[in-house]
């Protein structure tokens, strides 16, 4: 089971990277996003509703502290994996665990936290983006999710055309 929290969400300037951090961890294994910050319906809707239609499990909810929940999570067996800039790098260090926590910034990551983190791991040791060091994270460690369940509506993969499955019809 992988969750991830997302931190200190900022109303409106990070609701389009909050909404890629749950699309990519969606896409990715991802069954349950926690944010922090400010709470966006807007944002959690839309999640839902892409859900609805491409298939979960894949849930979205607002949590007030970042420790309660860091806390609450270590007591039912997660790993806290922290995803920054300063960490150890990804590709030398193994995590086997099967319950994980991924978290990922914010704009400015509080010393605590690297303390509570079973983990800091970095994806290069160069600044980027949450975006990219989840999807590369979930990536390396776990590949494309190709399990959705109660998916209504399916892309197929196609050279030119936009192809999608709807209850096993087909329509352009
Ligand atoms: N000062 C931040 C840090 O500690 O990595 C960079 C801020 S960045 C805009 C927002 C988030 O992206 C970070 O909190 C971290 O989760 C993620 N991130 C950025 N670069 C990363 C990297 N090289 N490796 C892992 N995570 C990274």
């Amino acid at each position: 089971m992988i969750e991830l929290l997302r931190l200190g969400h900022r109303l409106p300037r990070d609701q389009r990277t909050t909404t890629h951090c749950g699309l990519a961890g969606r896409a990715l294994g991802v069954e349950k996003m926690w944010y922090t910050g400010d709470r966006d319906k807007e944002m959690e809707n839309g999640l839902v509703n892409l859900t609805g239609r491409f298939g979960g499990p894949f849930t979205v909810e607002w949590s007030e502290s970042e420790y309660v929940l860091i806390k609450k999570k270590k007591k039912e067996g997660f790993k806290i994996i922290h995803l920054t800039m300063y960490g150890l790098d990804f590709e030398k260090t193994k995590i086997k665990a099967e319950k994980q926590l991924l978290i990922v910034g914010g704009e400015k990551v509080a010393p605590e936290l690297y303390r509570l983190s079973d983990y800091n791991i970095s994806i290069g040791n160069q600044p980027h983006s949450e975006v990219a060091a989840l999807a590369l994270y979930l990536y390396k460690n776990f590949g494309l999710k190709k399990l959705f369940k109660d998916v209504k509506m399916e892309i197929v993969g196609s050279e030119r055309s936009k192809v999608m499955k709807r209850n096993s019809e087909k329509a352009f």
